[in-house]
């Protein structure tokens, strides 16, 4: 994976974003432009702290070209206002931009296809914090990992924490989910807090380390 690259200015991530944007509306990478209405991309603050990543636009988000506005985009806005969050201040994300036929599962190919936009997204955006939604943005961060095992704690993963959880929709259709979504969900701030911290000491120990000093040249001898 990319690293993030903190240093792009505002105006610079948003540009980038909307290059995003736009490739993705004219994707023909695989056959998933084919069945879908519209492209989803993703959206939000350019600048977000946390990006949340689900797994492929649904009905609503592919008529809509914005990731989860159905019911699990509902739930999620309720989510995020626990931790006291509005959409406007994270950005969303999905691991597919198109949605596939019946919402049936996203392809290995479709996902490795897709995957190059969302590198470029992590990298332009540089979140301290990814909140992983289902199991195939888990998979992206962590292969192999099963969701029941991991789901609410964070791992670090290269320069940031990453918090898997169960998708919302999951929540939605099994009750006894719900709870465990809201419970994950609220150890967000601590979360991030910590990945603030965690950044405010690398950049210290960065300023810290003795200046690389070039190894002396061999003198010659005459
Ligand atoms: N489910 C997802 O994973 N993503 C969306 O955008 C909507 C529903």
């Amino acid at each position: 994976m990319t690293e993030g690259d903190s240093t792009l200015a505002l105006e610079d991530r948003a540009g980038r974003l909307r290059e995003i944007a736009l490739e993705v509306q004219g994707c023909t990478k695989c056959d998933l432009y084919k069945t879908a209405l519209k492209g989803v991309p993703g959206e939000g603050d350019p600048n977000a702290e946390v990006m949340l990543i689900g797994e492929a636009p649904g009905f609503h988000e592919d008529r809509q070209g914005r990731p989860f506005v159905g019911a699990s985009g509902q739930f999620l806005e309720q989510l995020l206002a626990s931790v006291g969050l509005q959409r406007k201040d994270v950005f969303i994300g999905n691991v597919v931009k198109h949605r596939p036929p019946e919402n049936r599962d996203p392809q290995p190919d479709e996902i490795a296809a897709c995957m190059g936009y969302l590198e470029r997204q992590l990298a332009i955006i540089d979140p301290k914090v990814v909140v992983t939604l289902g199991r195939f943005s888990m998979n992206y961060f962590f292969p192999g990992e099963k969701i029941s095992r991991i789901h609410g704690a964070a791992r670090r993963h290269g320069p940031r924490l990453v918090l898997p959880m169960y998708h919302p929709a999951a929540a939605l259709h099994q009750g006894n989910l719900r709870r465990v979504v809201e419970e994950d969900f609220l150890r967000l701030p601590q979360v991030l807090a910590e990945a603030k911290q965690q950044r405010t000491q690398a950049a210290a120990s960065e300023a810290e380390a003795p200046a690389r000093v070039a190894p002396p040249t061999q003198m010659k001898l005459l």
